[in-house]
């Protein structure tokens, strides 16, 4: 596996940090809208009772009402994530987490007055770092927060130094932890996104391996034939004709007997650089077999396919290679007949081709007029 140089800052390669981005903020959004959503029909719940608890109500309602301004914004955030600006969309969910603390902060330090306990606060705490994935600089940023608010608030609801100091203590600590964490789940989650990205780029060259000839990267003859049933589908239904060549190099033999099999490799591999540059974007070639190549062009009728097979005779020609040597190819021409099955309309293409070398080679034979190159 290729090592990456990762920074302990951001550890994601830049040309992944985009995607990651998109992904962990689409993830945080739909938690923060679950999250948010619970919270606001605990905070009711406990609002209903809140005679039974210790005097919470305004706190209750202060953070309802602030839920009611953040969860419509956040749908709309999550609705449009990919339109807005990320700074905003981050400073939106800090925005909805520093509710949160304080909720904990307040709910802990009146809970606290009666029981010298902090619990709710650390839970808030543990919440925010089991759930959502915050990069090093933004998980700093809330634990801190977090810390620095219940630290300065504490000794207004403890007047004994001693608890003031045990409850500071253990509630930096357990901070310190979940920041730790945090940072350990986001870690996890860069790196099962490095994985699984380095999968799906394996799994596409994988797929392309598997389309193209090594030697020409041309389609293979799988490929070939996959994309001629394609166009001929295409050309059926939109209506307009659709051509094949099946060509085969003139006693190839002769050429790698002559020059050995490296030589002929060399000479597949410019011929097949000719045939690509004589043809159409639009027009397929693939290695059909040995040094057999399979031409699909769409949109065009046998006479517009015969034209451009003497002018490929033509740049055959004119094609120099690493050894002294003229290449010639015969080919069949045929256009598809829609009353045609795929099979006959090769096999009329190929008994073309056939014709071709038996009547000489160095010619391409359609159902009109045979053509001699002269
Ligand atoms: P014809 O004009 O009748 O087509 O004669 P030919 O010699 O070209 O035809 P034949 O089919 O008898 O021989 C094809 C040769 O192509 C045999 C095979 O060794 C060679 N060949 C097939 N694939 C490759 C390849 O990838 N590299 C090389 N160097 N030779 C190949
Ligand atoms: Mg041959
Ligand atoms: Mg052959």
């Amino acid at each position: 596996m290729k090592k990456r140089m990762r920074s302990w800052l951001t550890p994601m390669p830049r040309n992944l940090r985009e995607a990651f981005q998109q992904e962990t903020t689409q993830l945080n959004l739909r938690r923060l809208i679950g999250i948010s959503i619970a919270l606001f029909f605990i905070a009711l719940l406990l609002l209903a009772f809140e005679d039974s608890f210790f005097n919470i109500g305004p706190i209750l309602f202060a953070f309802l009402i602030a839920s009611l301004l953040q969860i419509p914004l956040l749908f709309v955030t999550f609705r449009y994530r990919l339109k807005i600006k990320r700074s905003l969309i981050q400073a939106q969910t800090l925005l909805y987490l520093v509710s949160v603390i304080l909720l904990g902060i307040q709910l802990s330090l009146r809970l606290h007055a009666q029981t010298d306990l902090v619990p709710v606060f650390l839970m808030v705490n543990l919440a925010i770092a089991a759930i959502l994935y915050l990069d090093v600089q933004t998980s700093t940023l809330v634990f801190t927060f977090a810390a620095v608010l219940f630290t300065l608030l504490l000794p207004a609801f403890q007047s004994d130094a001693t608890v003031v100091f045990i409850t500071r203590v253990n509630a930096l600590v357990f901070i310190f932890m979940a920041w730790l964490l945090n940072r350990m789940i986001y870690r996890m989650k860069v790196d099962g996104f490095l994985m699984e990205s380095e999968l799906r780029e394996k799994e596409r060259v994988l797929a392309e391996m598997n389309q193209r000839d090594p030697l020409t990267g041309l389609d293979n003859h799988t490929s070939s034939f996959r994309k001629l049933y394609e166009e001929a589908a295409k050309a059926k239904r939109i209506g307009y004709p659709i051509s094949l060549i099946l060509c085969d190099i003139d006693d190839f033999k002769t050429i790698n007997m002559t020059f050995g099999h490296q030589a002929g490799d060399h000479v597949l591999l410019r011929l097949a650089q000719t045939i690509t540059a004589t043809l159409r974007t639009t027009d397929i070639v693939g290695r059909y077999g040995g040094e057999e190549f399979i031409l699909i062009l769409p949109d065009t009728d046998e006479d517009a396919a015969r034209v451009l097979s003497e002018r490929l005779s033509m740049a055959l020609l004119k094609t120099s290679y690493d050894v002294d040597v003229k290449v010639t190819m015969s080919g069949g021409i045929s256009q598809y007949d829609v009353n045609q099955s795929i099979d006959e309309w090769v096999r009329t293409t190929d008994r073309r081709l056939y014709e071709a070398k038996h009547s000489g080679k160095n010619r391409f034979e359609s159902g009109q007029t045979p053509h001699q190159l002269t």
